[in-house]
């Protein structure tokens, strides 16, 4: 039980990488507040965790990272049940491929309120409470592509640079009150999102990838429940690779 009783609030939960993160921090015994755009798609997975019979809870909650107001009333309902929010994982994101000259502004404005500004937002929102423990662990999804770059991913890219960059910056300015903030950087997740725009290159990039398997959701939320416990209590401004070398 890696995270008895830690509440943990996990964005983009219904689906792929945020969904397995929930799943995952239930079974190692948290309260996890699952979010998404649409409460109805959590349902499926509220259901599958009773039924399994975790030794953690999952509670659904309808959260567009976009909305500020909606991040503060999610987070108001967390200190009101609970008093205290011990992990934020910001999952929730977009990708929308996009040739240099055919990039518009509302693909960018888009891209960044949910991949960028969301994120930011909440670590403000989420460090308030947790300031207040002197303790939390923050953990944001970047992308190697935020460091390699790609091939029709000059917007997506940026906003995963972002994110690498602002986790360091807010793990060196949120030290001193104790709160951990660290990233994961997967490579390719077997995913909606990967799917819906990859799938047909699925074999040229397996070939990519020395372990030799596209990544799976559970690769990366088992990162995640290092980074939420207190198993990297000294491990604070890190971005971590979940990849299985892949070369991009
Ligand atoms: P999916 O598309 O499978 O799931 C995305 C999740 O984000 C859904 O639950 C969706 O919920 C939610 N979401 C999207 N926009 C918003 C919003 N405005 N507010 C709240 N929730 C939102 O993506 P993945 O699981 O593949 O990706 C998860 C994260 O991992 C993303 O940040 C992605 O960039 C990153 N990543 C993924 C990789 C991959 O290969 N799959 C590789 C590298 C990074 P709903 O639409 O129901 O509201």
């Amino acid at each position: 039980m890696l995270l008895e009783d830690k509440v943990c609030l996990v964005t983009g939960s219904s689906r792929g990488i945020g969904r397995a993160i929930a799943k995952r921090f239930a079974e190692e015994g948290a309260i996890v507040y699952a979010s998404a755009r649409n409460i109805d798609s959590l349902a499926s997975l509220v259901d599958e965790a009773a039924a399994e019979d975790v030794a953690g809870k999952i509670i659904a909650i309808s959260l567009d990272v976009c909305d500020e107001l909606q991040c503060k009333e999610a987070m108001m309902l967390i200190k009101k049940n609970r008093g205290r929010l011990d992990v934020l994982v910001n999952n929730a994101g977009i990708m929308k491929d996009a040739l240099i000259g055919m990039i518009n502004k509302a693909l960018m404005e888009e891209s960044f309120e949910t991949n960028v500004y969301g994120p930011i937002n909440l670590i403000q929102l989420a460090s308030k409470l947790m300031k207040r423990q002197g303790c939390g662990s923050i953990i944001n999804l970047s992308s190697i592509v935020g460091t390699e770059g790609n091939k029709n991913q000059v917007v997506y890219s940026a906003t995963k640079g972002a994110v690498a960059s602002l986790t360091k910056s807010a793990a060196k300015e949120l030290a001193e009150y104790g709160i951990r903030v660290n990233a994961v950087a997967p490579g390719i997740i077997d995913t909606d999102l990967f799917r819906a725009a990859k799938e047909k290159e699925t074999e040229k990039m397996i070939e990519s990838i020395r372990l030799g398997r596209l990544g799976q959701p559970i690769d990366v939320a088992n990162v995640c429940v290092f980074f939420a416990s207190d198993l990297s209590l000294y491990v604070s401004g890190q971005i971590l690779g979940v990849d299985g070398i892949i070369s991009i």
